[in-house]
């Protein structure tokens, strides 16, 4: 049986707090290729050039962030932890 301790727990609070994404947001020279929409479309948004949407829990979307941020073929899109 596994019981964990309150100085545990927070460790585990506060470790996968930190590794969350805080802020998104896409710097100058989108190709606007579309790729990160296709990836995650419930943060990102391409109608002229790639777009943050607003009022998204970065959190709920860690993974797509990072895979798009990936994938972005000219790396303009940054997110902090
Ligand atoms: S993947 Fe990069 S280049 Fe393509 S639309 Fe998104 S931000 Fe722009």
């Amino acid at each position: 049986m596994l019981v964990l301790g309150l100085i545990e727990i927070i460790q585990i609070i506060l470790i996968t707090n930190t590794m969350s994404i805080k802020r998104v947001w896409v710097e100058e020279d989108c190709i606007s290729c579309g790729s990160c929409e296709s990836i995650c479309p419930e943060v990102f948004e391409v109608i002229d050039i790639s777009e943050v949407k607003q009022g998204v829990v970065f959190a709920d979307f860690d993974a797509g962030i990072r895979d798009a941020a990936d994938n972005c073929p000219v790396s303009v899109i940054k997110f902090e932890e």
